[in-house]
């Protein structure tokens, strides 16, 4: 094979369009704790694009307006149940994210959060 076939053979990887590499959206959630107990763990969310996405009708058409996940996050510091909801078009482009029982974080500060507890210990 010349330098042609190694030029196109490559193409289809799927490596270069933003994400990662094994296909799945990571977003990152704080836990917001149970009554009167603080949490604060910080978990990232896998959402797999193949998979996770319900599609949603209109009325009784059978045209797709959007998708959504719902994803049920269990912490392991407290038993607070927590639920992520994403919504998308009908383009599988997010539109929005809400989270319920936490708080949505970035990947910086899912890192931040993770030393900090590396740090300190996860006692108390
Ligand atoms: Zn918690």
């Amino acid at each position: 094979m010349g330098w042609l076939g190694r030029l196109f053979g490559r193409r289809g990887s799927g490596a270069d369009r933003g994400a990662a590499p094994d296909g799945g959206v990571y977003v990152y959630l704080r836990c917001n704790g149970i009554a009167r107990r603080p949490c604060g763990e910080p978990l990232r969310v896998r959402i797999d694009p193949q998979n996770d996405l319900l599609e949603e009708y209109e009325g009784d058409e059978e045209r797709i307006t959007g998708y959504t996940v719902h994803k049920d996050v269990l912490g392991t510091w407290c038993q607070n149940m927590m639920q992520l909801t994403i919504h998308y078009d009908a383009d599988r482009r997010e539109i929005g994210r809400q989270a319920e029982g936490a708080t949505l974080i970035d990947a910086a500060e899912y890192e931040r959060l993770r030393q900090e507890t590396r740090a300190e210990g996860i006692e108390g």
